[in-house]
């Protein structure tokens, strides 16, 4: 299958094209057109196969930009991890009229956080303890957010993020899609995948 069977909109498949992504891998195959049936998806797969762009294409798909808004969350483990999915969403996202992607971590300003937060951000790609500061002291209001992404879920549990993780998910609104994502599915994995995901498809890279 080519990218224009997995039902992706003109300005993604453009992007696909000048990025030279000619041919969608196996985890994109499979999750984007489940993503973009409103599925909640708990995926194995390692980092390589191409997971960024398996939850990113339809994810960006299903903004409105035109809309002043978070609409999605994509929480990642590590400061490194987070600029490199807010890169590829960019790019992926070339042709999307005004998108905002940012990415919070810990470590640097959180007042200058604050100020890039004047417009807010269509998406936000976040570590857990940075995130929940943001949720805190309202820098971040996520009632509108529609979709929430876990990434690299096994190392995100490693690092004893899954406190920050439940506090998070406490204060998003319960009507959303969430998709997790891990390289193993250990028992920890899948007990956070029953208790935030709804009817989820089970879907390995
Ligand atoms: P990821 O597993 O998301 O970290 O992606 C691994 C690498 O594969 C990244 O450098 C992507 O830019 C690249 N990539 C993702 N999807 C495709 C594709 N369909 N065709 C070619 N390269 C891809």
């Amino acid at each position: 299958p080519d990218f224009t069977a997995l039902g992706l909109n003109e300005p993604l498949l453009r992007a696909l094209q000048e990025l030279r992504y000619e041919q969608p891998t196996a985890i994109q195959a499979q999750v984007v057109p489940l993503v973009l049936a409103g599925q909640d998806i708990a995926g194995q797969a390692p980092t390589g196969s191409g997971k960024t762009a398996a939850y990113g294409l339809p994810l960006l798909q299903q903004l409105d930009t035109a809309q002043d808004a978070v609409q999605a969350l994509v929480l990642v483990p590590a400061r490194e991890l987070a600029l490199q999915v807010r890169d590829e969403l960019k790019r992926l996202g070339k042709f999307l009229p005004n998108l905002r992607v940012a990415a919070f971590y810990g470590g640097h300003s959180f007042q200058e956080e604050t100020r890039s937060l004047k417009q807010a951000p269509h998406v936000v790609v976040a570590t857990p303890g940075r995130l929940f500061d943001h949720l805190d002291r309202r820098t971040i209001v996520p009632n509108k957010l529609q979709l929430l992404v876990i990434d690299e879920t096994d190392k995100l549990l490693e690092l004893k993020f899954q406190e920050a993780l439940a506090n998070i998910v406490q204060r998003l609104p319960r009507r959303r899609q969430t998709l997790l994502f891990s390289a193993t599915m250990p028992e920890k994995v899948l007990e956070l995948v029953r208790k935030n995901l709804t009817r989820p498809r089970h879907v390995q890279a």
